[in-house]
């Protein structure tokens, strides 16, 4: 089909009648009547030249004759009406013939009204002008359907989703697919970057594909529409202000339409539409993209919403997550794990390491890290100084969280860059873990290869997760501490009294179930209350703490050196018998009578010693200290300074 031009119809202009008369004086006599009445008229002498004349001008409205030589009237009116519904043209029977049985089949085979010749010049005009309205009407009926089902179309297509890519995409589609539209594209704000980006196009030639692309805003030829809210654009491609457009000017494309993709008064992108030449857009198509607009901003919104949701319950519940590891363990190393893995998931990082600060503030110690979802646990334990780590010493001395996108370009890192290079760190954030008063450590979360800009929003739930850490990393150690305070004499650092009956359970427990050996020796200091007579209760303190450092020292690694109480001492030994245990007994006997006492203490002291082993018939660690017991009494008894062991026999303490 060739090209046709825009008919009147569609509101501007002046209606073309288009007149078929085998008979050139009704020809010309309708041409004058039309004419004088402000019509545009051309005119048809056969039924052929007709068709072939609505196939190629813009025609308003059929004057047609019936009785014609070659297709007479009611053919060239059944002609018409089989052509597309969209390009219906009102026909009006012209005819000296008026038998009834003429004007039903020439209505019937879809005619619009019948007149009868010689006809009234004004009754005639009527006719037409009533024609002309019904076809405007008719038109304007079908736009609006069809205008309905695209934007029905569009809300099918974006409800579907909470995915905005998929969004996007279907919503343009739906766009491009309404008539007349040649190429579209959708630019979204990236409210981050403070750019225009562009997210998907259709048909859109090169040249715009850049011009639409990263644009800001102050530079972007539609910043105004963006910025005023139901506003839109509709221009001419030659007189388009950005000079990408103007290429196309000429080309396959009419003009250019957009307008702002919006939801709730804000904009979130705008749409760009050009025209397939010839035609060219209009207001009422405008009007019809502005709502479209609206819907998949809607949509959008929706989507977002949704993903910001869904987020959020992600973080509550990484935040739940770490703190509940937190309260349920003083475990370190499992508050950090919990950590970490939720700091993995949250921000898909491809590293991520913790280093707490030592006291002096120069180093630091990495206490995890992990490449992926992976521990690197021959990280753990590693020493940094914070000289060729100047992003973690940013960070614990501002006590603030440093970004770095570009990790080769940053300012900061330039010394260390040949230290960075290898790694493939390309962007980094540094989370100090902030207690009250003070900066722990630092979290590093990396990504290698691929640039990473982490959002505020990140940023700022990295913090609370951090902060959270950093409280666990600080009760963590008040709770070794305590730990250690609980379970040792504070005197001489050995274990205590309590700790020792701990200790002394288990190992019992241990030697039962599995068969194994275990000796005890009780120690007590001779005549220490002498010595404290003689020389003072500090130097006293002074012999116990050097007496328990001998013990400690002279006793292999497994045994356990307890202060019992006073000037007793026991020391636990797994996985011994009787007269080894004595052997070391005599041993620890040997070591205290040549210790020299100094350094506020002064003199010589002795011990007796008790050794027992656990003998069968025993089940609780009482009765072997009893034995034990009974051996250093012995010792005592058989004038101190020396080493008894118990008898093999069983008794009740
Ligand atoms: P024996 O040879 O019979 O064991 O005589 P002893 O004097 O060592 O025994 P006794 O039980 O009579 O006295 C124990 C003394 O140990 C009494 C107490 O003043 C002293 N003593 C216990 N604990 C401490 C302590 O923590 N510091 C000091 N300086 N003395 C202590
Ligand atoms: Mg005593
Ligand atoms: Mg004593």
């Amino acid at each position: 089909m060739t090209e046709r031009r825009e008919t009147a119809g569609e509101g501007s202009g002046t209606p073309v009648i288009l007149v078929v008369d085998d008979d050139p004086g009704i020809i010309r006599m309708l041409q004058v009547t039309l004419q004088r009445r402000g019509f545009d008229v051309l005119t048809a002498s056969s039924g052929q030249e007709a068709l072939e004349l609505v196939d190629r001008e813009p025609v308003d409205l059929v004057l047609l004759d019936i009785m014609m030589p070659g297709l007479n009237g009611l053919e060239v009116t059944r002609a018409l009406r089989a052509r597309p519904e969209e390009e219906r043209v009102p026909v009006i029977i012209l005819t000296a013939r008026d038998t009834v049985r003429d004007k039903v089949t020439g209505l019937e085979l879809g005619a619009d009204d019948y007149m009868t010749k010689p006809f009234n010049g004004e009754e005639l005009v009527a006719r037409i002008r009533v024609q002309l309205r019904l076809a405007g009407m008719d038109r304007a009926i079908r736009r609006q359907n069809r205008e309905l089902a695209g934007l029905n179309a569009v809300a099918v297509a974006v409800g579907r989703s909470l995915d905005v890519p998929e969004i996007l995409g279907a919503s343009l589609e739906r766009m491009t697919e309404v008539e007349g539209v040649a190429a579209g594209a959708v630019v979204v704000w990236e409210p981050e970057r403070e750019i225009l980006t562009l997210a998907v196009e259709r048909g859109l030639p090169p040249a715009l594909r850049t011009a639409w692309y990263e644009q800001p805003l102050t530079t972007s030829p539609w910043g105004a529409i963006f910025k005023e809210p139901g506003s839109g654009l509709l221009e001419d491609l030659a007189a388009a202000p950005d000079p990408a457009l103007r290429i196309e000017a000429g080309g396959p494309y009419g003009n250019h339409a957009c307008v702002p993709l919006s939801a709730k008064g804000q904009t979130l992108g705008l749409v760009h539409l050009l025209s397939r030449a010839p035609h060219r857009f209009g207001a009422e198509e405008m009007r019809f993209f502005a709502a479209i607009g609206q819907q998949v901003g809607m949509a959008l919104e929706n989507a977002r919403l949704y993903h910001h949701t869904q987020q959020q319950v992600s973080q509550m519940r990484a935040l739940y997550e770490v703190s509940s590891s937190i309260t349920s363990t003083l475990e370190l190393q499992e508050v950090l794990r919990a950590l970490i893995e939720r700091l993995l998931d949250l921000l898909k990082v491809d590293r991520c390491v913790v280093t707490l600060s030592d006291v002096t503030g120069t180093a630091g110690e990495v206490v995890m890290g992990y490449d992926g979802s992976k521990p690197m646990p021959w990280f753990h334990g590693i020493e940094i100084t914070l000289d060729r780590h100047p992003e973690v010493r940013f960070a614990l001395e501002t006590k603030k969280a440093l970004q770095i996108p570009e990790a080769l370009q940053a300012p900061l890192l330039t010394t260390v860059r040949s230290l960075l290079a290898p790694l493939h760190v390309r962007s980094m954030l540094i989370i100090p873990l902030l207690t009250k008063d003070r900066a722990l450590g630092v979290i590093s979360l990396s990504s290698l290869r691929e640039p990473r800009h982490f959002s505020e929003g990140d940023v700022e739930f990295c913090q609370i997760l951090a902060n959270q850490a950093a409280i666990a990393i600080e009760n963590s150690r008040l709770f070794a501490e305590t730990k250690r305070l609980a379970s040792t004499d504070e005197l001489t650092g050995l274990f205590n009294h309590r700790q020792f009956y701990l200790l002394l359970g288990q190992e019992v427990r241990r030697a039962l179930r599995y068969g194994r050996n275990l000796s005890l020796i009780m120690l007590d200091i001779d005549y220490f209350k002498a010595y404290n007579d003689r020389y003072g209760h500090l130097a006293g303190d002074e012999a116990l703490r050097q007496i328990a450092r001998v013990l400690k020292t002279r006793s292999r690694d497994v045994d356990m050196v307890s202060r019992y109480g006073g000037e007793e001492f026991s020391i636990i030994l797994p996985e011994t018998e009787l007269p080894q245990a004595t052997v070391q007994a005599e041993r620890l006997r040997v070591a205290v009578e040549d210790h020299n006492f100094s350094r506020g203490a002064e003199g010589h002291l002795t011990v007796s010693l008790g050794a027992a082993a656990l003998a069968e018939g025993m089940d609780r660690p009482e009765q072997l200290v009893h034995r034990a017991d009974q051996a250093l009494y012995e010792a005592k008894a058989g004038g101190r300074n020396r080493v008894c062991l118990a008898a093999a026999r069983v008794e009740s303490p």
